[in-house]
């Protein structure tokens, strides 16, 4: 029997009007998708994507980057994933540059033939990852600013988090300039208030502090019980986020923005994080996020995908230190809720069981997201 051959590549673009939400370095003004299709000669598709959550990305600028990869993948085995990893990225290095937009296009490629993979073998990519957990906890992405949002309305959404979709673990974001430290204080604080002692509260401040305002932050976080700051400093500052976690009582949670295994290498040799938030859509899939998962465990790291809960379920699920899900409920978006099928949700421990589908186990609404389509 032929093996079987990468035949075509497709590469579509989504957007969708959405309010205006932002956290401490980005405005995020409407909805997209990069959505990318990998045929074979054996009639098997896969699936992979770019976006799905509150975050923007210049996504129209994607398509250039899969006509660039297509010819290299065309009559290549889509289960060889590692090497086809080798060949667009690292012998590419010279040509794309190190990581970037085109390495976030060849993550959805990577996830795509994976899809494939989990689909011909009938098992899930969860499994084919070593299937650890069958259910995992998540956690709710939120807490962004927004017009007329205030700390009730902040508190609201908090509460709401837990109360009607079963959270046990809430996010909101800080170190928006234009709010203040004092203010980003209050903010925690109603957030606390609102969710009372027993649940878990994560503050993110998407890189926007430097270290005199990170290490003030943290003295802070210690009072209202914060599980983790997630991204306090720019993502190359290893100096200081090894400074900030000798005198954080709070866990410092970095990784959405690194793209190899020597950014994560770099940060576990300056002590200065102890849980990854690794994104396959950002580093290249499912290969690279496991291996930077087990110099993690090696570490006595935990890994807390970011990013599209659909695309991350596998990888935290079949990981041995996957601690917990991203998870962005229906309400940051007008559509999300029906972008893909099933809908995931969390049951009433707060946990979400993880699919056992051939692939990655969430298919795209296609007659939804074909209304948005700009490319
Ligand atoms: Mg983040």
């Amino acid at each position: 029997m032929p093996e079987i051959q990468i035949t075509e590549v497709i590469s579509e673009v989504f957007e969708w009007e959405r309010p205006a939400v932002w956290n401490g370095s980005h405005i995020y003004g409407y909805g997209s998708l990069h959505k990318v299709t990998v045929r074979t000669n054996e009639g098997v598709s896969g699936v992979g994507w770019n976006g799905g959550t509150a975050a923007v990305r210049p996504q129209r600028l994607m398509p250039g980057f899969v006509d660039y990869y297509r010819p290299l993948l065309v009559g290549r085995n889509p289960f060889d994933t590692g090497e086809l990893i080798t060949d667009l990225w690292e012998k590419q290095i010279k040509i794309l540059g190190a990581s970037g937009l085109h390495t976030q296009v060849l993550a959805a490629i990577v996830i795509a033939c994976w899809d494939i993979r989990g689909k011909v073998a009938g098992r899930s990519v969860h499994e084919l990852l070593g299937g650890e957990k069958k259910r995992i906890r998540a956690y709710i992405a939120g807490g962004y600013y927004a017009a007329g949002k205030g700390l009730s309305e902040l508190a609201d959404e908090v509460r709401y988090n837990v109360e009607a979709l079963h959270a046990t673990a809430v996010k909101i974001k800080i170190g928006d300039p234009e709010a203040g430290f004092a203010e980003d204080i209050r903010r925690i604080a109603a957030a606390r208030e609102a969710i009372g002692p027993e649940v878990d509260l994560l503050v993110d401040a998407n890189c926007a502090c430097d270290l005199d305002t990170a290490i003030a932050f943290a003295r802070e976080l210690a009072e209202y019980d914060v599980y983790w700051f997630e991204e306090p400093l720019p993502i190359y500052d290893f100096e200081g986020h090894r400074r900030l976690a000798e005198v954080s009582e709070v866990k410092i949670a970095v990784g959405e923005n690194y793209y190899s295994k020597t950014d994560f290498k770099s940060i576990i040799a300056h002590q200065g994080a102890a849980v990854f938030n690794v994104d396959v859509a950002i580093c290249p899939g499912y290969d690279v996020a496991r291996e930077v998962a087990a110099l993690a465990e090696e570490a006595g790291l935990t890994i807390v995908p970011h990013g599209c809960q659909e695309l991350q379920l596998p990888l935290v699920a079949g990981v041995a230190n996957g601690e917990m899900l991203e998870y962005y409920p229906p309400e940051v978006d007008p559509i999300r809720g029906d972008l893909f099928a099933p809908r995931l949700l969390l049951e009433a421990d707060g946990m979400v069981t993880v699919p056992d589908r051939p692939g990655i186990g969430f298919e795209i609404n296609d007659e939804l997201l074909g209304r948005y389509r700009v490319m």
